[in-house]
């Protein structure tokens, strides 16, 4: 396959990218010079080598901001351990820390496609619960924060997640509440400003 075409099928695996757009992209590229393009590549390249996947939450992070294999976030002792969030993608963090919460965090990965009998392929269930597990046997788990989308995959997410924690807290007395007030339907946590998502922590159920 040219380079051409191979660049095209790599940007329209990008979430949101189609074939149009992934065009303009490579005739983007080629209109620059070689420079250019070098350092675009060679971005991508360290992207790999100074950047690790956080153990407990499963972000990515810089390994030079990090401690160990946890990010920033996970070591720090100053956060709430009691409260766990769990989100979509790691673009909502930034989001949510802007609205003030000052718990720990888990990355799902993305939500649960409808009428899909096999969601974990698609989001991190299984070490979402081993998480919770290992967080209730350290006896600091409290709260259990659905933040996901007011999207229709967001809902179903919440509802399929609710039902597969119950039977892992209810013996732990930690329960299980969602951003669901605040954030207006079809709203996704990423773009939502810091005043709705500081409104829907404070409303949350
Ligand atoms: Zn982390």
């Amino acid at each position: 396959m040219d380079p051409i075409e191979r660049l095209i099928i790599a940007f329209e695996r990008f979430p949101g990218i189609g074939p149009r757009q992934a065009r303009r992209f490579v005739s983007f590229l080629l209109s620059q010079n070689n420079a250019a393009r070098n350092d675009i590549a060679d971005s991508i390249r360290a992207l790999g080598s100074a950047t690790a996947t956080c153990s407990r939450c499963h972000r990515w992070f810089l390994k030079n901001t990090g401690v160990g294999s946890t990010c920033a976030v996970c070591a720090d002792p100053k956060r709430d351990a009691g409260v766990l969030m769990v989100v979509e993608k790691e673009a909502d963090i930034d989001n949510v820390e802007r609205g003030g919460y000052r718990g720990l965090y888990f990355v799902l990965g993305g939500t649960a496609p409808l009428a899909e009998e096999h969601p974990e392929k698609y989001i991190r269930m299984r070490e979402l619960f081993s998480r919770v597990e290992s967080d209730i046997a350290a006896g600091a788990l409290k709260e259990i924060i659905l933040g996901l989308s007011a999207t229709t995959e967001g809902d179903h997410t919440r509802l399929l997640l609710h039902e597969e924690l119950r039977p892992r807290i209810e013996t732990n007395s930690v329960v299980v509440s969602t951003l669901g007030r605040g954030l207006s339907t079809g709203s996704e946590l990423e773009y939502a400003d810091p005043e709705t998502i500081a409104q829907a922590l404070q409303g949350r159920k």
